[in-house]
């Protein structure tokens, strides 16, 4: 297949593009490299099955650069940390509108599939818990990270209104807190923050009390579900995540376990809206695609160890 990857060089993109190029496809990667990094697609230089170009999908696709025929897209781009998205606002807001609208409107052009890149967070701060698919959710449409959520929730009905009025084959993965090699070290992600500060010997910043709750799933699984979405007959919401819950000060106590580090935690206040937990409910993944996790925390916190350590070395 003939693939486009928008947000390629992003951490979960550049995931995406090596796995989708390990089975045999062309993919066409897109970035406008606002919160991506090259480097994550640095050692795809001289494969031929891979072409880069940096470009913005808010510009609509055939004005400056035109990708060509497609057989699927993954709509992967928009800035996805607190830190980034709250600094780069209008630009979430205009990423998850008009940039996925020119996204679909490519997919609809060649008929290509489409795969949307959604959050748990469109279940903004849950009043049930686990949340599942038909939980509508509990968000703040007016607070600071109202410009990542409602790009979110309005970018799931966009898909939903491409599928129903223009027949396009979408799918729609909300995805759970996620982690590994390439999540930038600096966007202020609780995990590359807690490694970041541990290699380092820097006290973890907790915000709160730390009794906030996460779901963190590493990378590899994340992956494999969105693969399997993508080629499943599903068009409404599928949670990806990993259902093992942690509070904050556990998942400090981990890093400070696989790190070995003696760093002292530092509390911080809590940043506003800040959901008080969070878990998906998979057994629709489960039951639709056959797929679970299968990495724990410490696992996945053991594998991302040698990128950040690396990141430590060159000077990050
Ligand atoms: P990331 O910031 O590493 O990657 C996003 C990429 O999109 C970056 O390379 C950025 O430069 C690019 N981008 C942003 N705006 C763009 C535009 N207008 N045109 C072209 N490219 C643009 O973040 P990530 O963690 O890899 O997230 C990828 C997707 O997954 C995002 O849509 C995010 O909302 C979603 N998501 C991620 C998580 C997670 O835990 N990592 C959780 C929920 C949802
Ligand atoms: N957090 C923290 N210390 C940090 C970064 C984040 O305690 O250095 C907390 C944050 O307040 C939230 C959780 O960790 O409760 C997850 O934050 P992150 O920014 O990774 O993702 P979110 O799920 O909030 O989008």
């Amino acid at each position: 297949m003939r693939i486009l990857v928008t947000g390629a060089a992003g951490f979960l993109g550049s995931h995406l593009t090596d796995r989708l190029l390990g089975e045999g496809h062309t993919v066409v990667g897109v970035d406008n490299l606002s919160t991506g990094d090259q480097e994550n697609i640095a050692h795809l230089a001289g494969e031929p099955r891979f072409q880069f170009e940096q470009h913005d999908i808010c510009q609509p696709f055939g004005a400056d650069f035109n990708p060509g025929a497609l057989d699927y897209v993954f709509n992967m781009a928009s800035p996805a940390s607190p830190t980034e998205y709250l600094r780069l606002g209008i630009e979430t807001l205009r990423v998850g509108s008009i940039g996925t609208e020119n996204a679909l409107e490519i997919a609809a052009k060649h008929g290509a599939g489409f795969l949307h890149a959604s959050t748990s967070e469109c279940y903004g701060d849950p009043l049930e818990h686990p949340q599942t698919e038909e939980y509508w959710g509990h968000v703040n449409p007016v607070g600071p990270r109202s410009v990542y959520d409602e790009s979110k929730r309005y970018g799931e009905a966009l898909v939903m209104a491409y599928h129903r009025y223009r027949g396009v084959n979408t799918h729609l993965v909300r995805i759970f807190n996620t982690y590994g090699p390439r999540l930038h070290p600096s966007d202020g992600r609780v995990i590359s923050n807690f490694l970041m500060q541990a290699l380092r010997g820097q006290p973890l910043t907790v915000y709160g009390d730390g009794n906030q709750t996460r779901s963190f799933c590493y990378v590899d699984d994340l992956i494999e579900g969105i693969l399997r979405l993508s080629r499943s007959s599903e068009h409404l919401p599928v949670n990806i995540g990993n259902p093992t819950e942690f509070t904050i000060l556990e998942c400090a106590q981990a890093v400070l376990e696989v790190t070995g580090s003696k760093s002292e935690l530092r509390f911080e206040p809590l940043p506003q809206d800040d959901p008080a937990r969070r878990r998906p409910d998979i057994t629709k993944a489960r039951i639709l695609l056959g797929w679970e996790p299968r990495i724990t925390l410490k696992e996945g916190l053991k594998k991302s160890l040698e990128f950040f350590t690396s990141k430590i070395a060159a000077g990050s």
